[in-house]
């Protein structure tokens, strides 16, 4: 039974953490505001050649006070708090303007994948004419960007929609996070998706995990039949890669290659 006090404290710490919440939220209209986000890019390697073939883009948040503060953590108030857009906005124009840099200098094979939520996919906000304008700008083909979802979109058909129409135009998309939750293979049948990312809680316990094994070889044989690509995210060890590569595991990426760096560090690793 809960006496007067424990109430007393719960309610304060619900208040605490609201206020917590209300704090970052001002502080990130102020760092979108003052242009204080930057996207750093994280190298996918072509399991085959054992080079770079893709960048994931991903936002990067440090504040003078609070110190670097994860998108893990700022997602979702950004997406509560009717910032997504401008963040989107951001790291899609930022994307384009990165990859045509890589571009000039020769590098024309290089594709960028970006993260997208579900709730940026509004008729208000016109994702395609958004996505299909940044591409257009920068001079970049259609299939040099890949859009990253998680499977929550599959509950969401207007979403779908906009996804199909820009891979009609050449866009690549991308099923982020797969295998965790309650993802279901029912998601790769419904729509005709380029990519799989394997999540890393998956690929963690891959190793030990015979079960787990058995899955991702199923994946990539899946994938090959009805032309999906596999990319495991979060590798970190050498023996993951090279079962993964055993199992024809198409894409890898991961600490175990590089976290995610600016674009002046990427443009280096192009170079050797
Ligand atoms: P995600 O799209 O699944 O991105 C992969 C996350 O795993 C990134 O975390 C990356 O730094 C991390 N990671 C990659 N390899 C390893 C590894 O080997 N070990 C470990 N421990 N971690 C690894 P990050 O950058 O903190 O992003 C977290 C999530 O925030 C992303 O998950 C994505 O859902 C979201 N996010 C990031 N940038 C954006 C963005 O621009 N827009 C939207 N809507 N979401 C974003
Ligand atoms: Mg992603
Ligand atoms: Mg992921
Ligand atoms: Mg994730």
């Amino acid at each position: 039974k809960t006496s007067p006090g424990q109430i007393a404290l719960y309610n304060e710490a619900i208040q605490n953490a609201y206020l917590q919440k209300i704090h970052l939220r001002d502080k990130l209209k102020e760092a979108i505001k003052f242009q204080l986000l930057s996207v750093h890019y994280q190298p996918i390697i072509d399991s085959t050649t054992s080079k770079i073939c893709k960048f994931e883009a991903l936002v990067r948040w440090s504040d003078s006070e609070l110190g670097a503060i994860s998108p893990a953590q700022f997602i979702p108030i950004a997406e509560e708090f009717g910032l997504i857009h401008q963040i989107g906005q951001f790291v899609l124009e930022k994307s384009c303007k990165d990859l045509a840099k890589i571009h000039s200098q020769g590098h024309t094979h290089i594709s960028i994948s970006i993260n997208r939520s579900v709730n940026e996919f509004k008729a208000s906000n016109d994702q395609y004419k958004q996505i299909i304008h940044a591409i257009e700008e920068n001079n970049l083909p259609y299939d040099a960007l890949t859009i990253e979802v998680t499977e929550s979109v599959a509950a969401n058909q207007y979403t779908w929609q906009v996804l199909g129409e820009l891979q009609k135009k050449g866009v690549q998309i991308a099923l982020d996070d797969f295998c965790t939750g309650y993802s279901s293979l029912s998601h790769l049948l419904k729509s005709q998706v380029d990519f799989v990312k394997i999540d890393r809680s998956f690929i963690d316990t891959l190793i030990d995990d015979k079960k787990k094994q058995a899955m991702v070889k199923y994946l990539v044989e899946l994938g090959d039949d009805i032309g999906t690509r596999l990319i495991a995210e979060g590798v970190e060890q050498e023996e993951q890669v090279s079962m993964l590569k055993q199992f024809g595991c198409h894409n890898v990426q991961g600490f175990f290659y590089s976290p995610a760096q600016p674009i002046s560090v990427c443009l280096n690793m192009l170079k050797s």
